[in-house]
């Protein structure tokens, strides 16, 4: 995609937001509504297809134009961006591991929004630890029956299927050679057990998903080979940190020019409180980590296109574009005084939503150490 095809689209996306989003905001997110009708407009604008190639109808975008998509949504309505992201993750497991079949059956149902869903890796005894998982496939004849709970799966109650892991190897050490992933699609053995309520990420639904004596047919297993669903699982994780690195981005960009703008109408002693130094302090802080962020963003995602190994570079983006969301929706509720604790200004919002995307993808904790680790790796003495 060229420079400006990458400008139209983006600003067909700007449009779209501004005359159908914004406007309803407030209200959907008050109500924890799913949004219904921007899932169509979302589906006509290519989003459920952005990164799948388009030999299977997808558009085939590089992650450069996709977190610019992402960072762009997720400064008026980060919540949106979850509806598609963790279905773009799922597809990238079937067009990165999938069998040449699974391709054509998954892939054109996806990319057009037909057919959504998500990734369910997490239960409720486990999330950092994977290999711990608990849910269980057993092959019987031409299908797997599967038994387990997934929790906190977005996308659980309006999807139609999952990327599931599961175990197809209980005993077998090291434990990751023992997982494999399904495409789950709903069906009798499939129960949406619970929706779950949230601090902020709200209009997207969050669930917990029970498997009872599900049959999965055998063609549905990724790859066709048992064991490799920890290494699938991980293979979607930097395009998913350099996801949440665009949504922080978003949410920090929307912070900043929310309190910027507020900072020149609100008046204190005489003058705007813009013209206060302890108020420039913040505005200047909060400006440096918004450019730090998408720079961090941009190397991510362009090592990412180029093929490079780049699990330090989506996580130092993942890590620090999500605390610099945390820290701006902060200043910025602090800048807004009251009015930032009130559910009149999308500030609070803001304050609520960031610090999902220190949890999501890998915790903050476990980014630093993934960054750790790999600078050890590739400074060996
Ligand atoms: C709104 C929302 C949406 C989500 N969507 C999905 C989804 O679609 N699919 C899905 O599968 N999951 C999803 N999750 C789950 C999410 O991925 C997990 O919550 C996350 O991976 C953390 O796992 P945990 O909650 O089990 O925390 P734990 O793993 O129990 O961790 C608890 C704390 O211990 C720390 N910790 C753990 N191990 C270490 C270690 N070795 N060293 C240092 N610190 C450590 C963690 O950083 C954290 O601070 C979602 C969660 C939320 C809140």
């Amino acid at each position: 995609m060229n420079a400006a095809d990458e400008r139209q689209m983006l600003d067909a996306i700007s449009r779209w937001l501004e005359r159908e989003v914004r406007p309803q905001v407030r209200d959907l997110e008050r109500e924890d509504i799913y949004p219904e009708a921007m899932v169509e407009q979302m589906k006509k604008l290519g989003l459920f297809g952005a990164t799948i190639p388009q030999e299977y109808g997808g558009l085939g975008l590089p992650a450069s134009t996709y977190a610019k998509i992402v960072t762009t949504i997720s400064e008026v309505w980060m919540s949106l961006t979850g509806i598609f992201n963790s279905h773009l993750i799922m597809a990238a497991a079937v067009s990165r591991f999938g069998t040449e079949a699974q391709k054509r059956r998954f892939l054109p149902k996806f990319a057009s929004g037909e057919l959504r869903g998500g990734l369910a890796l997490t239960e409720p005894d486990c999330g950092t630890d994977l290999q711990a998982i608990r849910t269980r496939a057993v092959r019987q004849g031409d299908a797997y029956v599967i038994n387990g709970t997934k929790t906190w799966i977005s996308n659980g109650i309006h999807g139609g299927c999952v990327a599931l892991l599961v175990k197809t190897n209980p005993n077998i050490e090291p434990r990751h050679k023992g997982m494999s992933m399904f495409i789950a699609e709903k069906r009798d053995g499939f129960k949406v057990s619970r929706q779950l309520h949230k601090l902020g990420y709200k209009g997207i639904d969050s669930a917990e998903l029970v498997f009872e004596d599900y049959r999965v047919p055998a063609d549905c297993l990724i790859g066709g080979e048992e064991g490799r669903g920890f290494h699938h699982a991980v293979g979607g994780l930097e395009l998913g940190r350099i996801n949440v690195a665009a949504r922080g981005v978003g949410v920090a960009n929307a912070a900043l020019k929310d309190a910027v703008a507020y900072s020149q109408v609100r008046k204190t002693f005489g003058k705007p409180i813009c013209e206060h130094q302890a108020i420039q302090l913040k505005l200047g802080e909060m400006a440096t980590r918004c450019e730090a962020a998408r720079l961090l963003l941009e190397n991510a995602a362009r090592a990412y296109d180029s093929g490079e190994r780049c699990d330090m570079e989506a996580g130092m983006a993942k890590y620090f574009a999500s605390e610099a969301a945390l820290e701006n929706s902060t200043e910025a509720l602090r800048i807004h005084g009251g009015y930032g604790y009130s559910t009149e200004f999308n500030v609070e919002r803001y304050y609520r939503d960031a610090p999902l995307m220190c949890i999501g993808e890998g915790t903050n904790e476990m980014q630093r150490i993934i960054i750790a680790r790999q600078l050890i790796e590739r400074n060996r003495v």
